[in-house]
């Protein structure tokens, strides 16, 4: 991975693309290469969806070798959700094969002329950028077929639904698995929407006749990669519970700590909550001759993805994930799986965030829209975004937007972004990792949940404020170098957090890969670098301190069944980045 493919989708006489070398940017992979780039070349006051931001996707840096658990992509841009800069990542397959192919990032610049769709073909040969308007607006499943009739079964799509065609806010852009099938989302903060401003639908990446990439060191690689996934193997989360549940594992193990958000985060428990619980999905699926286990990329050896079937064993989606089986289900208080799974198809076929679409949807409940409970009513609105009718704009465009138009108060959002599946008065470190991120409300920014909830990586008391501030920043800092810019998936954290033998295998990985010798105090530095380089463009785009802020009602309204607000200070939020 030595080269960056730059597409000017604004050049005269059509869009011209040209690889240059990685230069300033080499040794850096994934989120602190798209946020790199991002920081150094997009005007941090620019319109996102105007011709100065960047879309810049990148597999991480072990992504496309044997390193097991490597396939995370990022997509980075300035986003449009939050105006602050956006990294979200996906599994899937575009990343590995991206990797094989050589190419570090591929970054899309400028602003087509006209409203011409356009799809682009990345393999060994070079690329080849086309004009294809039969694509427009076509739900992900319907383009990834059509993709398959054209170039095959073993391509990859990196592509947006009619929601980033459209622009929304809540735009994904969607990656296949490794069945083809567009279920793996970099969801969070409207990168879709970016990918559609620049006019582009679909990137199809054939790695035909490319080769595994090659470690500096192939013997200690071997022994490192061992010592990794029997690590990953041997941990109960990822080697038990993971792989049999389901991140829907995490349903009843939150709902039991009282920090499950109920109905537009008014409560923290559900009483549906068995309904819905990853013992229920699992059982469901596999009894209807789905599967509850399944990775979403070569090399992953957690599998904690599934199949989920409908009662005759047609196939529906991928196994609704914890995140969107809340957000979908007791955030709007639905307990019903089935509805649930097709939610979660209609937001992959459209192109949208799941956990924007859930929050946004318990807004408009709770502003009267639909009542609470109601699945069918749920299933419309999220089909009114698809057909872009103006209610559904306005819901596309998150729960912020939502919340606005309907005049609620109670919106879960920082910096403009939904907050996910734990409620910050029952997981305090979340919620300052939510208030702090410079992503906007990000569980995966610093899951504090794994010292709050799972005692993993230590105990912190959920419910004070102690020890929240060290717990959220330590997390913020290693998330940033260790999973998101290796292209190691979030899930490796309970392993690396736990077992020193497992973290070392890691550090080895990253050295016996790229012939460096880092110690984890540098890969510590770098976190940090990567933190402070994203936390500056956002100054830059206009946000200070104040943006690092819960919204008030979560000081003030105290959550059942503990009856506590969120505790941590305003003062002590501003140490999180002052390290
Ligand atoms: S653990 Fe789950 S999300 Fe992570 S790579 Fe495997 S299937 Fe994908």
């Amino acid at each position: 991975m030595d080269k960056i493919l730059r597409i000017n989708m604004g050049a005269d006489g059509g869009p011209a693309a040209n690889t240059e070398s990685l230069g300033d940017y080499a040794g850096l992979g994934g989120r602190g290469l798209t946020s790199a780039i991002v920081s150094k070349e997009v005007p941090p006051l620019c319109h996102p969806l105007g011709e100065d931001n960047k879309l810049v996707i990148a597999p991480g840096l072990l992504s496309g070798s044997t390193a097991a658990m490597s396939g995370r992509l990022s997509v980075g841009c300035k986003s449009p959700l939050t105006g602050g800069i956006k990294e979200a990542n996906a599994g899937g397959m575009p990343a590995q094969m991206l990797g094989r192919l050589g190419y570090a990032a591929v970054v899309l610049e400028g602003k087509p002329k006209g409203d011409t769709l356009y799809k682009i073909l990345i393999n060994k040969d070079g690329v080849d950028i086309k004009e294809d308007n039969s694509l427009c607006m076509l739900g992900n499943y319907d383009l990834v077929d059509k993709i398959k009739a054209e170039y095959g079964e073993k391509v990859a799509c990196i592509s947006i639904g009619p929601a980033g065609e459209m622009k929304l806010a809540a735009a994904s852009v969607a990656c296949t698995d490794m069945e083809q099938r567009p279920t793996r989302h970099a969801g969070r903060g409207g990168v879709g929407a970016v990918m559609g401003a620049k006019g582009v639908k679909v990137i199809v990446i054939d790695d035909a006749g490319m080769k595994m990439r090659q470690p500096q060191d192939p013997e200690k690689f071997k022994e490192a990669n061992k010592t990794w996934v029997a690590g990953l193997r041997k941990h109960s989360v990822t080697g038990e519970s993971l792989p049999a549940y389901g991140t829907n594992v995490l349903t009843n193990i939150i709902n039991e700590a009282g920090a499950f958000p109920t109905k537009n985060f008014m409560w923290g428990q559900f009483d549906g909550c068995n309904n819905i619980s990853g013992e229920t999905q699992a059982e469901t699926e596999t009894s209807r001759g789905g599967s509850a286990l399944h990775g979403c990329h070569r090399g992953c050896v957690i599998r904690c993805s599934g199949t989920y079937v409908n009662k005759d064993g047609h196939y529906i989606t991928k196994q609704p994930e914890y995140e969107t089986v809340w957000a979908h289900g007791a955030n709007c208080g639905i307990d019903d799986l089935d509805a649930i799974a097709q939610l979660d198809r209609l937001d992959d076929d459209f192109g949208l965030d799941t956990i924007e679409m859930g929050a946004t949807i318990a807004v408009a409940m709770e502003a009267g829209v639909a009542e609470f409970g109601d699945a069918k009513a749920a299933i419309n609105l999220i089909k009114e975004v698809g057909k872009g009718t103006p209610l559904g704009r306005i819901l596309g465009s998150g729960a912020a937007v939502t919340g606005k138009a309907y005049g609620i108060e109670r919106v879960p959002v920082v910096k403009g972004q939904s907050m996910p599946a734990y409620d910050p008065r029952g997981v305090q470190g979340i919620g300052v990792t939510y208030a702090t991120s410079t992503m906007g409300a990000d569980h995966t920014a610093g899951y504090s949940v794994t010292a709050n909830i799972l005692d993993v990586g230590g105990t912190v008391d959920p419910l004070k404020p102690e020890g929240q501030i060290e717990l959220a920043r330590n997390l913020q800092i290693a998330t940033a170098m260790l999973t998101d810019s290796t292209g190691m998936c979030l899930f490796i954290a309970f392993a690396i957090l736990d077992q020193p033998d497992t973290f070392q295998a890691l550090v080895d990985l990253i050295n016996s890969f790229s012939g460096q010798n880092f110690t984890a105090e540098d890969l510590t530095e770098q976190g940090k670098k990567i933190l402070k380089m994203e936390r500056d463009f956002n100054f830059r785009a206009g946000m200070t301190e104040k943006d690092d802020r819960l919204p008030d009602y979560f000081k003030k309204e105290p959550l059942p069944p503990h009856n506590i607000t969120f505790q941590v200070t305003d003062e002590d939020l501003d140490q999180v980045h002052n390290w």
